[in-house]
């Protein structure tokens, strides 16, 4: 019958212990690590994506801002370089730049431009 002289060594014991002890902190350390990246990753996408609009909703006008459209017939209220939002994204696609705006170019602006800047169907 032998003898079993395992674990009559109360140094390696002990030895075990710490080190079983330095893995599972490091363990826990490199779970907490994995856990807490992988939280800013989705976290850190999902604050992009939502913050990263196409601009100022429609809607939300500058108060500082209360010149009406110098556009004719217009009325609605001035948002940039004294056009609406709608008449000021005209401009830049007709590329009149920023202004100040001939007559001619209020004209154009005026009009229904459908016709001459949709180009860009569906
Ligand atoms: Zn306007």
């Amino acid at each position: 019958m032998p003898r079993i002289a395992a674990s009559r060594n109360p140094e390696l014991d002990e030895l075990v212990a710490t080190i079983g002890q330095q893995l599972g902190q490091a363990l826990g350390q490199a779970i907490a690590a994995g856990l807490m990246q992988g939280i800013q990753a989705a976290g850190g996408g999902v604050t992009a994506g939502a913050a990263r609009g196409p601009g100022r909703p429609a809607g939300t006008k500058n108060p500082s801002t209360k010149v009406a459209c110098i556009v004719p017939e217009c009325g609605r209220p001035g948002a940039a370089k004294g056009l609406c939002s709608p008449h000021y994204g005209k401009s830049r696609r007709l590329k009149m730049g920023g202004g100040p705006f001939t007559p001619a170019q209020l004209k154009t602006l005026a009009a229904d431009g459908r016709a001459a800047a949709g180009k860009n169907g569906a």
